[in-house]
């Protein structure tokens, strides 16, 4: 996911700067269905005087990623506390909810943010969590009625990156054949041997590969 920095300014009043480490993925909806709530429009409002002391540190549209404050700092979103977990050990991800947007989408690219989060911090999926899980509010709301099948999505979007980017060292002749062992599992890496392609290819032209 590609992401475009655009940080609060040190000093704001939410842009505490308290270090972290990260150890948990919070997920929100920003709570704003209105025509242009998008990334762009929640880094205008997270930057001007409106946000107060609210800050996280991510938004995600249907189109892009904003980092707001950087992720070695903590910032204001779980209502948790000044001291709370929520506040000060994990990062937060606004996914956006506006009615001119691709909510679909909206949710494809944050889990995609999301995965290389965990990749980055060594994050397990057990700490993936909503807001909800810090005070109880309400928060995705979008999600929290289908909270399992967007962890089941991690997990589905995790093995597809990880099986293209094991294709990915495989050449382009035989990348056919070996996907389909790959998904069988009835091998677990590409050899990177080419006798092992060849004959791979060989065999599945045969038909004898399912
Ligand atoms: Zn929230």
């Amino acid at each position: 996911m590609n992401v475009i920095q655009d940080f609060v300014q040190v000093g704001a009043a939410n842009r505490p700067g308290y270090p972290m480490t990260s150890t948990f993925i919070t997920v929100h909806n920003t709570g704003n269905s209105s025509k242009g709530a998008d990334a762009t429009g929640h880094a205008a409002y997270i930057k001007s005087t409106y946000a107060g002391t609210t800050s996280w540190h991510f938004s995600v549209d249907d189109h892009q990623a904003i980092q707001h404050i950087p992720t070695n700092e903590n910032a204001w979103h779980a209502g948790d506390g000044t001291n709370g977990p929520g506040n000060r050990t994990s990062i937060g991800v606004e996914i956006c909810e506006n009615s001119d947007g691709n909510q679909a989408q909206a949710e494809a690219n944050a889990i995609d943010l999301i995965i290389d989060l965990m990749k980055q911090f060594n994050i397990p999926l057990a700490n993936v969590v909503p807001h909800k899980h810090w005070t109880g509010k309400e928060c995705p709301h979008l999600i929290l009625p289908r909270w399992d099948a967007f962890i089941a999505a991690i997990t589905k979007r995790q093995q597809e990156r990880d099986l293209a980017e094991r294709l990915a060292k495989v050449p382009d002749w035989a990348r056919g054949s070996v996907k389909k062992l790959l998904l069988n599992s009835v091998v677990d890496e590409p050899s990177g041997d080419l006798t092992f392609y060849r004959v791979i290819v060989v065999l599945d032209r045969l038909g004898l590969i399912a």
